[in-house]
C-alpha cells in the first residue's frame, strides 16, 4: 500500500498563516482519507504497488476504465496534499533561490510578476481545485485544476501548488480566501522547490 509522507513540520509551525487545527485537521483527515481509500480502491485489483503515486497518475491511461476515476479522485487527493504539505515550511528563505529563481526570472519576467499571475489564478478558482507552477516541457506554467485532478493527468510536472478547498483556509480565514492566497507565500520552502525540480523527472521514469 501507500503510505503517508511524514510531516516535515510540527502542526502549529505553519501559525500565522495557517493554523494548528487546520493543519491537524486537514492532514489526519483530509489527506489521510484520500490515502485510505486509494489503498482500499487499490487493494480491489490486486495491485502491487511498485511505482511511485507520480507515475500511477503520470500513466493514468494504463489504469482500468472501471477504477480510473476513482484513483484520478483519491490517487490525486493523496499526491496533490503530499505535494502541498511538502513545499511548505516554517524557512525564513521568502523568495525563490537557485535554478528556480533563474527560471521564474526567464519564463515570467520577475517573481513580482509570477506572483502577481499566480494570486490572479488561485483567486480565479471556483469552487474546489488548485493553483499550481508545473514545468510543460521546460517551460514554467501556472494552471489550475479542479477537484482532485493532478497536472500528472495531462503529462504536466508540477513543482508545487496551492490547496484552495475552502477546508485548506476556512477555520483561519473565513471567506478571505484572498488572504490566505497572499499569506502562502510566506510558507513556500524555497529549497524544497528546487530539490523537486532537480528530481520529479527522474522518479517519472
Ligand atoms: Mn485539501
Amino acid at each position: 500500500m501507500y503510505i503517508m509522507p511524514k510531516l516535515d513540520y510540527n502542526y502549529d509551525a505553519l501559525e500565522p498563516y495557517i493554523g494548528k487545527e487546520t493543519v491537524y485537521i486537514h492532514h489526519t483527515k483530509h489527506h489521510q482519507t484520500y490515502l485510505d481509500k486509494l489503498n482500499k480502491i487499490l487493494d480491489s485489483i490486486n495491485f502491487n504497488y511498485s511505482i511511485s503515486i507520480e507515475k500511477l497518475l503520470y500513466n493514468i491511461e494504463k489504469i482500468d476504465p472501471s477504477i480510473r476515476q476513482e484513483v484520478i479522485n483519491y490517487g490525486g487527493g493523496f499526491y496533490n496534499h503530499n505535494l502541498y504539505f511538502k513545499i511548505m515550511s516554517p524557512s525564513n528563505i521568502k523568495e525563490p533561490i537557485g535554478i528556480i529563481k533563474e527560471k521564474i526570472n526567464n519564463d515570467f519576467g520577475s517573481y513580482d510578476k509570477f506572483k502577481k499571475k499566480f494570486i490572479e489564478n488561485a483567486t480565479s478558482v471556483f469552487g474546489s481545485g488548485y493553483t499550481w507552477l508545473v514545468l510543460d516541457e521546460d517551460k514554467l506554467k501556472i494552471i489550475n485544476t479542479k477537484n482532485q485532478d493532478s497536472p500528472l493527468l495531462m503529462k504536466l510536472i508540477p513543482l508545487f501548488t496551492i490547496d484552495v478547498w475552502e477546508h485548506a483556509y476556512y477555520l483561519d480565514y473565513q471567506n478571505k480566501r484572498m488572504d490566505y492566497i497572499n499569506n502562502f507565500f510566506e510558507l513556500i520552502n524555497w529549497e524544497e522547490v528546487n530539490k523537486i525540480y532537480e528530481e520529479i523527472k527522474h522518479n517519472l521514469q
